[in-house]
């Protein structure tokens, strides 16, 4: 007979590192859009993991294929070809559109992906002068947690402490084309931008930045990557999160959801001018691009597009964005967000937002706070209006317990 939950929390806090203070809660099982605690006490799922569980847990079709690849063939590692590989990155290529991907394994693996390829067109192709590329970031970022990513933050709780940082990284305001251009240099081999900061506090950008920032990469001959790890794979409502405003990146970053929400599986795409600058030996992983991670990913993108999940996205997000901004409460500043994406601002003087995220699993669903005063809600794009509705009462209901 397993543990209570208390004695696994305290397990957990005595034999782990303190480096994440979860929500009370210990989850034990999920099925679809729906999670189970150690007690089995039902919640639904709106975090989905940051956006990692777009096809909600356990999908029968996701676990088939990892069941049967698994009993195949799953590791092999890149010294050799492997028969599930090509037919992965030849979906990923042809459905976002690039010529090449590169595939790895974590969102931050991917974005290191990016920067290295970044500083080597830099160098090889834009000839800049050795050891002088500069990649540009935005204040508020969230790009993972190595020490050249966190070199990159604008936040202390990521920096702090973990200093020196790698030279040639800065930042310049979110949202202000203008500042990137006067940043930019000779010396710019690339600027870093997630098209909505989810981290940061589900920031969105004016209408018309993304654009913006793509017409003044061109003209500086600066590669401009889009972090798509959290809004890419039609989170937002549309495949990627740059298409709302018809951008095309040089270089787009995907991960989270692209494992199927059963392994870490992550890429970097981008055209031949960007991606030949890499050659054998310079740069991979030993379990990127494994047989096993191909054929998830690969039956995730079937299942995007044979269930129409992109455009349900886009159809169930005007409903969420529009019932969470008609919530009328002193206690709630700001809703923001795109498609099955929000975040509710708090009013830090009346509520913090991990008290909210404790009153909403009281009644029965899972979200997460960020930055204080900001929660988060990022449901599996699988989920039904129904269940949604269910969501946002629960949501409703918390909101007026707090006015009570
Ligand atoms: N980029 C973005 C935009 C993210 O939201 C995250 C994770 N929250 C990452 C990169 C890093 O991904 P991972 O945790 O898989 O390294």
């Amino acid at each position: 007979c397993l543990p209570q939950a208390d004695e696994l929390m305290a397990w957990e806090s005595k034999h782990g590192a303190h480096n994440y203070l979860p929500l009370p809660v210990v989850l034990a099982r999920g099925e679809g859009c729906w999670v189970w605690d150690a007690d089995g006490r039902r919640y639904l799922d709106m975090m989905a993991a940051y956006s990692a569980l777009s096809f909600g847990h356990a999908h029968p079709r996701l676990v088939a294929a990892l069941d049967s690849q698994s009993r195949r063939l799953a590791v092999t590692s890149r010294a050799y070809h492997n028969d599930r590989l090509p037919l992965f990155l030849k979906r990923l290529a042809e459905l976002l559109g690039y010529e090449r991907a590169l595939p790895v394994n974590t969102g931050l693996e991917a974005v290191e992906t990016a920067l290295k390829a970044a500083r080597k067109w830099g160098y090889q192709i834009k000839g800049i002068a050795d050891g002088k590329a500069e990649i540009i970031a935005c204040a508020g970022n969230f790009h993972g947690r190595s020490i050249a990513i966190v070199g990159l933050s604008t936040e202390a709780q990521y920096r702090s402490g973990f200093g020196p940082f790698p030279p040639g990284l800065k930042t310049v305001p979110y949202g202000d084309a203008a500042a990137l251009e006067a940043a930019i240099t000779p010396h710019t081999a690339a600027f870093l931008v997630e098209p909505i900061q989810c981290e940061g506090g589900i920031v969105v950008p004016p209408r018309g930045y993304l654009a913006a920032c793509a017409e003044i990469c061109r003209r500086h001959d600066v590669l401009l990557i889009a972090d798509e790890v959290q809004t890419g794979l039609g989170r937002t409502g549309r495949l990627l999160a740059c298409q709302h405003e018809q951008v095309r990146p040089d270089g787009v970053i995907l991960g989270k959801a692209l494992g199927g929400g059963l392994l870490p599986v992550s890429a970097f795409l981008a055209d031949d001018r960007v991606m030949r600058v890499f050659t054998p030996g310079d740069h991979g992983s030993t379990f990127g691009g494994n047989p096993l991670a191909a054929a998830v990913a690969l039956e995730a993108l079937t299942l995007l597009e044979e269930e129409g999940l992109v455009a349900h996205a886009a159809e169930l997000g005007i409903h969420m964005q529009t019932r969470l901004k008609a919530l009328k409460s002193p206690s709630i500043r700001d809703v923001r967000g795109c498609g099955l994406l929000a975040g509710i601002d708090l009013n830090p003087d009346l509520v913090d937002a991990r008290t909210f995220c404790e009153i909403l699993l009281r009644h029965g669903v899972l979200s997460k706070d960020t930055h204080d005063t900001v929660v988060r809600l990022a449901p599996p794009l699988i989920i039904t209006r129904a269940e949604l509705d269910s969501g946002l009462d629960a949501v409703q209901s918390a909101v007026e317990e707090l006015d009570q």
